[in-house]
């Protein structure tokens, strides 16, 4: 914890292709990331598939794909683990050699004798206390019949301590450490050796990884002293739970990055959110660019404590970068959204204009997709209720029709011009502008609130804020409100 890193490092984030992309693993990718840009070096891509059976060829391009839609560019990778499996073989070939690692022919059966036994007990390890190692000449004989047998590393006796770049000094005391299997017996190498050889053949310097791993780390410090390298600093970030200290899941919301992306959350949003889950500036900044998040983040303010996944607060957040952004950048990523609700082909200065002016109330990309349909679609609903309730003056549509002419004939079509029109009308009406303001933004939008209306026409444009007046006129004629309600207005 007290220590202050220097670069350059080089980390890795290496998932496991079998499903998408966990928020929790896309908060150890950016830590990762943020740690080596900030102290500069290398990240390194590692898809762990050496679990055949689940391991998906489609969830690797997904992850490859969700990593760069966060912006998290590995400089080296993407490499398969399953690519090493010799040399993690001959790895354990080396550990046996040298005594540090033995055969193992014990039977599933006996194992989970002794393993029930001790759970009994109360005692969590038992192998090396159980089974002593075969001797050499009942090695050769047995390995001679073809006896097949598993590979188990000879765990070094002790304690265990390390230095936790989160949690600070961790201890595993000898009674919970045990011999642990290295090569199954059909020869396939187990998480731990692949994982440690292949840290070692990348030149990982620190291991930054979720708190699940914490207790693999004396079985991976020894793999790595007795593979001769130097260990590398560990870091292990706290859990993310959802609503209710529950582990976070897709029962308990979305999940994954994919699932945040099609809500409509934008990758700035998810990155920054995530990079507060778990570490803090050290002051009170929230909304923060990458290159902040960079120059600001040191290993000394990763957060021990586990973090609890806020769906509003990153609504909140998304809310702040769909406000902020570069207009054009915003607008790239709401193009599957607008795709959605029919907009594909929409013109992008029109476009442009909706979006920049209802960006700052809209909390994801569907809102702000929805939010830009009026300004395209021929015709739009109303609500009833709505509109009995608001609209009852029984010279409204005559009023409208009024306003039509105005907006028809403006010369310039602009929010000056509009702001004229309306307001122009209104004292010849002798009403105030807010007569006219109210059914305006129904008309136009079908909804009671929005930007500033007179913003609303002048981005709408003459033709579709005409056509929308025109069509609220018919549906008022049509739908009048009650005769006795519209005498007491
Ligand atoms: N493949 C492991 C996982 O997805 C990562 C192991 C590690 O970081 O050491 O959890």
């Amino acid at each position: 914890m007290a220590t202050t890193l220097t670069g350059p490092v080089r980390v890795r984030f290496p998932p496991s292709p079998t499903g998408f992309l966990h928020v929790g693993g896309a908060r150890t990718a950016i830590t990762n990331d943020l740690l080596r840009h900030s102290l500069g070096g290398s990240l390194i891509l590692r898809i762990e598939d050496t679990d055949r059976q689940r391991s998906d060829p489609a969830m690797t391009a997904q992850i490859q794909s969700a990593l760069a839609w966060l912006g998290i560019e590995p400089d080296e990778g993407p490499f398969l683990q399953s690519a090493r499996v010799d040399e993690h073989r001959a790895a354990a070939q080396k550990l046996l050699d040298e005594g540090k690692a033995y055969h193992c022919f014990r039977t599933a059966e006996e194992i989970d004798e002794k393993r029930q036994d001790a759970h009994k007990r109360g005692v969590t390890s038992f192998y090396r206390a159980a089974f002593p190692p075969p001797p050499a000449d009942e090695v050769e004989r047995r390995v001679a019949a073809g006896e097949s047998y598993a590979v188990r590393f000879r765990m070094p006796m002790g304690d265990m301590t390390f230095s936790d770049l989160v949690r600070g000094e961790v201890t595993f005391v000898e009674d919970v450490l045990d011999d642990f299997i290295i090569l199954r017996s059909d020869g396939s190498p187990t998480y731990h050796l692949s994982v440690v050889c292949d840290d070692i053949y990348g030149g990982v310097t620190h291991v930054i990884r979720g708190e699940d791993h914490i207790s693999n780390v004396p079985k991976h410090i020894g793999l790595f002293q007795a593979l001769g390298a130097e260990v590398p600093t560990f870091g292990h970030l706290p859990m993310i739970m959802g609503p209710g200290r529950k582990r976070l899941s897709k029962r308990t919301g979305a999940a994954s990055v994919e699932e945040f992306r099609d809500q409509g959350i934008l990758p700035q949003a998810l990155y920054n959110y995530l990079a507060l889950l778990g570490w803090s500036p050290g002051d009170d900044r929230e909304v923060m660019s990458r290159q902040e998040m960079i120059d600001a983040f040191t290993v000394e303010r990763l957060v021990p404590s586990a973090a609890a996944f806020d769906y509003d607060k990153l609504r909140w957040m998304n809310a702040q970068y769909l406000s902020g952004e570069p207009l054009a950048e915003v607008l790239d990523h709401l193009a599957p959204f607008l795709a959605e609700v029919g907009l594909a082909d929409a013109d992008r200065d029109r476009l442009g204009a909706a979006v920049d002016l209802h960006r700052t109330r809209a909390y994801n990309l569907k809102e702000l997709a929805a939010y830009a349909v009026p300004y395209f679609i021929d015709t739009l609903e109303y609500d009833p209720d709505l509109c009995k309730k608001f609209f009852k003056q029984p010279d409204l549509p005559a009023q409208v029709d009024q306003l039509i002419e105005g907006f028809r004939t403006v010369e310039t079509f602009d929010i000056e011009g509009v702001e004229a029109v309306i307001r122009n009308l209104a004292t010849d009406l002798d009403v105030k502008a807010g007569v006219l303001i109210h059914p305006t933004r129904m008309a136009l939008s079908a909804s009671k609130a929005g930007p500033s209306l007179f913003d609303l026409v002048a981005a709408m444009g003459r033709e579709a804020s005409v056509r929308h007046l025109g069509n609220f006129v018919r549906y008022l004629r049509d739908n009048p409100p009650p005769q006795e309600e519209a005498a007491t207005t």
